[in-house]
């Protein structure tokens, strides 16, 4: 089965998109202007992962959070950068991130354009857990995460 990939709106025909609000969030609470699309892992596949594609809006960042399962993500548009663990990797077209267990993460738009990447996860997964206030004064202390961090 094909999905075709629809250039004037990145995104792909049959594949629909849904805001975080889809899972129980509200835009506000520790993220803003993130949308999502499920691209495969949720229509019957034989499979044990879920390959999905969040595209940030300019000024738009993800949650601060962390959870046993992995991420493994593939930027394809747009540039921003990762908080992983006590680093901050710079991104653009086609970079790979790899988000290990347990790592507080967060991804955040530093361009005026969307930034948007795919995302593969198990679809057998623990729920994310939301940054405690001194995970986010422990980032603030490290050199590298300072300032970095969106809520
Ligand atoms: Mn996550």
């Amino acid at each position: 089965m094909k999905h075709r990939f629809r250039k004037d709106d990145f995104s792909w025909e049959g594949i629909a998109s849904a805001g975080y609000k889809a899972t129980g969030e509200r835009d506000g609470e520790g993220f803003r202007g993130v949308t999502r699309h499920i691209i495969s892992g949720t229509e019957g596949e034989p499979s044990r992962f879920q390959m999905r594609y969040f595209e940030v809006d300019a000024e738009g960042f993800t949650r601060l959070e962390r959870h046993e399962h992995i991420h493994s993500v593939t930027v394809i548009r747009g540039s921003g950068y990762a908080i992983v663990g006590d680093e901050v990797h710079a991104l653009e077209h086609l970079d790979h991130v790899y988000v290990p267990p347990m790592t507080l993460h967060q991804f955040v738009n530093t361009g005026a354009t969307p930034f948007g990447f795919l995302c593969i996860v198990d679809a057998q997964r623990d729920r994310p857990q939301p940054a405690s206030a001194d995970d986010v004064a422990r980032l603030e202390r490290n050199a590298a995460t300072a300032g970095k961090a969106r809520r």
